[in-house]
């Protein structure tokens, strides 16, 4: 990728009003949350079917005007990404694979008909939203702003078809750990009337509709006192695929790793793709294959697996300590935090806040 000082004029900022500021900026940081408070900018651009890729720039933060007929609203012709802006204690931004999150959001653009951003245009726009709303980036130990690019048909029109006119944007919100109580492990229920995607479904795809079909089991576990819920595949109903907004991993007792692999009903994670790449650095055993949930509960039971963590952009990496569902109910390592699920989190953070090498070249400065 080219440097983001070549990057940030793509998106240039618009003359007009001064840029919104907000009075709760002090209040905000001292108190960060996940995703309540947003900066000052956002960045768009506009696509027509017959002219393409338009009006790139950076604006303030604001409400938008769309038709009640824009498709978003009746289709959920959408996609989005997350990711997260890092502070230094040099001062300086960075951010983790962009390159990885452009690919995934074309990926995405390509399942839901709509069109691809070029990928610098989508790296772009996040250097110039760093730029310009630089004090939105915390620098307290676990913070950071994160990044939220999204792409949503604003056509007024009620058939149904890919629209004709869409918008891109990018809003920030500076948060906080995503979990309250930090790196503690989580507690899992396992959804087995419900699935979020299906076979030839949009699982790999980040969009709004698979995450409304995850809120109704999700506001289920929640109510039974769980944190999170789990997924399970929905042809069998067998086989573990992964949380709401995270993917899942085991860590056996003999120090091999395990987690679902990509079968087109699971998000690929970046997080996960690195886990994966730390641990093969690391010499560890990783399997990529179908975890099965009944022979899994037993191996839990006799401890012959040691550890299970979840991961993703937002809660980073988190243990998980306990799995139930519907006629089970186990504790995962007596629901403390594994060595090796703590020893990814201490490398995955310490690189991507600049405190130990980048041996992939995983970090992009803003
Ligand atoms: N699965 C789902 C359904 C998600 O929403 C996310 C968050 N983007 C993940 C997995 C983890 O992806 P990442 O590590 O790229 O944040």
């Amino acid at each position: 990728l080219p440097a983001a000082s070549e990057l940030v004029a793509r998106f240039p900022l618009t003359p007009n009003p001064a840029p919104a500021s907000d009075p709760e900026y002090d209040a905000v940081m001292a108190h960060l949350s996940f995703g309540v408070a947003f900066s000052d900018h956002m960045v768009r651009a506009r696509w027509t079917r017959d002219e393409g890729w338009q009006a790139h720039r950076t604006a303030p933060f604001g409400p938008l005007t769309l038709s009640p007929a824009a498709a978003v609203f009746h289709y959920g012709q959408e996609i989005f990404e997350g990711l997260k802006a890092y502070r230094h204690d040099d001062g300086s931004v960075w951010t983790f694979r962009p390159g990885f999150n452009a690919a995934r959001f074309n990926a995405s653009a390509r399942r839901l008909a709509l069109p691809e951003l070029p990928e610098e245009d989508f790296v772009a726009s996040l250097a110039a939203l760093a730029a310009v709303d630089q004090r939105w980036v915390p620098g307290v130990e676990g913070s950071s702003l994160y990044l939220r690019p999204f792409m949503i048909a604003t056509e007024a029109f009620l058939g149904v078809r890919s629209a004709h006119e869409l918008e891109y944007l990018l809003i920030a919100s500076p948060v906080g750990p995503y979990f309250v109580n930090g790196f503690q492990p989580v507690s899992i229920w396992v959804a087995q009337d419900f699935h979020r995607v299906g076979p030839g479904g949009m699982g790999a795809a980040k969009t709004g509709g698979n995450y409304a079909a995850s809120l109704l089991p999700q506001q289920e576990a929640y109510d039974k006192g769980f944190e999170q819920v789990c997924f399970l595949d929905a042809a069998t109903n067998t086989h573990l695929e992964e949380l709401g907004g995270m993917n899942v991993f085991v860590v056996d007792a003999d120090g091999t790793v395990r987690t679902p692999a990509l079968t087109g009903t699971i998000l690929e994670g970046g997080t996960r793709a690195a886990i994966l790449q730390l641990l093969r650095d690391a010499g560890r055993t990783v399997r990529e294959e179908t975890i099965e949930l009944a022979p899994l509960l037993e191996q839990i039971a006799s401890g012959q697996v040691a550890e299970m963590f979840a991961c993703g952009t937002a809660a980073v990496i988190t243990p998980i300590g306990r799995l139930a569902g519907e006629g089970f109910d186990v504790t995962v390592a007596d629901c403390a935090p594994g060595s090796v699920t703590t020893e990814l989190y201490t490398t995955l953070t310490d690189i991507q806040y600049g405190r130990r090498a980048d041996p992939h070249d995983w970090m992009y400065r803003l």
